[in-house]
């Protein structure tokens, strides 16, 4: 099988339908999501749309759960807040019964996956480098887990001098563990501005990176017209 996985679209249209655009020139069997479809930007009825259509594994995103009313948004920063407040009015009512359906924790074949990490995926922790990975190992069974919610592209392996990896190709080897952050879709903070998800080809045991380059004005200029705060616009240009 060969994996597409894309995690934290933050109701990014654009940069959703790129990367699937993109997704559909790798030969893939299956798309699998790892949460956020919504928070931050103008479209999330038109993002959780298109992700129930593809009809793949998906898990819950902190902002998802704040949408639907399920997760305490009152750690989030006031940007956030206002955006996830304004989507938990606008999201259909069918938009949220599917939010809602979704777990926190999902294994697909012989991985798992999780937005946020597996020690407690209810409480949202991050996993920004490899002492929190490395104490993260001891809660995951698989080889590979995927995970989200940092919006940083990178890869964590146990039992290796460099445990932080940053290359486009992983090639996964017996004996470790990883722990790999597909990036985000709509709303990367690596410093890199375009779209980001991984592919997961398991005939050939290697992980890829990959960026897209998408309408970054016209995603900008959706979140200026719904009157949502200034920098969540001004930011997708930054990558930050
Ligand atoms: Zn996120």
């Amino acid at each position: 099988m060969k994996y597409a996985i894309i995690s934290d679209i933050h109701a990014n249209l654009e940069a959703l339908e790129a990367v699937l655009e993109d997704i559909e020139n790798h030969e893939i069997n299956q798309h699998i999501c790892l949460g956020d479809i919504a928070g931050y930007g103008a479209n999330p009825n038109e993002c959780v749309e298109l992700v129930r259509e593809l009809n793949c594994p998906c898990i819950i995103g902190n902002h998802d759960a704040g949408a639907i009313g399920t997760a305490d948004i009152s750690g989030f920063n006031s940007a956030a807040r206002v955006a996830v407040e304004w989507h938990k009015e606008v999201l259909t009512e069918e938009n949220k019964v599917y939010l809602s359906s979704l777990n926190f924790v999902e294994r697909i074949e012989t991985f798992t996956v999780v937005h946020a990490n597996l020690e407690n995926p209810q409480e949202w922790g991050y996993i920004f480098n490899s002492h929190e990975a490395e104490y993260l190992f001891q809660f995951q069974k698989d080889t590979v887990c995927f995970f989200g919610h940092t919006h940083i592209q990178c890869s964590f392996q146990s039992n290796t001098v460099t445990p932080f990896s940053k290359t486009a190709k992983i090639k996964i080897k017996s004996g470790h563990k990883y722990l790999v952050n597909v990036g985000s879709v709509g709303q990367p903070r690596d410093g890199n501005p375009m779209a980001a998800y991984a592919i997961y080809d398991m005939y050939s045991n290697v992980i890829t990176f990959r960026r897209v380059p998408y309408d970054i004005e016209k995603a900008q200029q959706k979140i200026l017209d719904a009157n949502l705060p200034n920098i969540l616009a001004s930011r997708l240009v930054m990558g930050k």
